[in-house]
């Protein structure tokens, strides 16, 4: 089954459910990344994912975690429309299990920032911090949709790592009561999470995300909105990638012109464009007009 996200409703409460597995795979590959940064990366794309389910279409979130952990950064961009790119500065960082005998994220992440920033068409795209709480991401997101965007959440997020480094299965979930929700609707759902199995386990099930809502969702009566396909995209080009080189220094550029051609690679994809002498050369020109 392809990786899709599902919107759902019930009186004053939203749920949005999303499996990610092929896109988290995807991403892996193209980073190469060991368990505990396919962990970070993969929980930090699926969390990007369900926040921009809540943006209009053409609007877009960044979310950046940097942390004093071996990982350093991790950043992901997600789009309403299904889309996400993301990688991790350190993808090959190898950790000990933690106490509960799972991949240890939080010690990857280390202490530090959580920085939201959703671009909604106004020329100043809106910005939000907060602090790390534990570095397992979802409860940073959730801390910061609370303390920074005053807006209390529930999110869950996992990635189930297999022995030869692939996602065996990887998605979440994020519940949002509106302020509209009643008291007693919030105590129930309250008591559901509380006995909830980790969404990996439903996924490795063969559960989808409308499965997964109802599983969550146990005693309501959803109305299920929207299912949207989602998959790994970046918006790259080599025009764009045009910029690194115009912000290099003026030794390092003439260095490259020295050795003939440069290859500049996509920190989100990894994909790799060659530049010619002549381009470089070019590119040198401009640079060198406008300073
Ligand atoms: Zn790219």
């Amino acid at each position: 089954m392809s990786d899709t996200l599902v919107k759902a409703i019930t009186k004053g409460v939203r749920v949005y459910a999303a499996v990610t597995t092929d896109l988290v795979n995807e991403a892996i590959k193209r980073h190469d990344c060991y368990p505990v940064a396919a962990a970070a990366l993969g929980r930090t794309m699926t969390g990007a994912l369900l926040m921009a389910a809540n943006l209009k279409n053409k609007e877009a979130i960044t979310i950046n975690i940097r942390g004093n952990g071996p990982l350093a950064n991790i950043t992901a961009d997600a789009v309403p429309e299904g889309y996400v790119r993301g990688y991790v500065a350190n993808p090959h960082v190898e950790l000990p299990l933690n106490a509960q005998g799972k991949l240890d994220v939080g010690g990857g992440v280390g202490q530090g920032l959580v920085t939201v920033t959703r671009f909604t068409g106004l020329r100043e795209p809106m910005r939000g911090s907060s602090e790390i709480v534990s570095g397992e991401i979802a409860e940073d997101l959730t801390n910061y949709l609370y303390v920074s965007e005053q807006t209390p959440s529930s999110i869950g997020l996992g990635v189930l790592v297999d022995t030869d480094y692939t996602a065996k299965a990887a998605g979440g979930f994020m519940i949002q009561p509106m302020p509209d929700a009643d008291e007693e609707i919030i105590t129930k759902l309250e008591e559901n999470l509380k006995n909830l199995r980790p969404v990996t386990t439903m996924i490795a099930e063969g559960k989808g995300p409308k499965e997964i809502i109802e599983e969550i969702m146990t005693g309501f009566q959803m109305e299920f909105l929207t299912t949207t396909e989602l998959g790994f995209k970046c918006q790259c080009s080599k025009e764009r990638l045009e910029d690194v080189l115009l912000n290099l220094n003026r030794d390092d550029m003439l260095s490259l012109i020295e050795d003939g051609q440069a290859e500049v690679c996509c920190q989100f994809c990894g994909a790799k464009y060659n530049f010619t002498k002549a381009e470089l050369e070019h590119l040198l020109k401009l640079a060198d007009s406008v300073k």
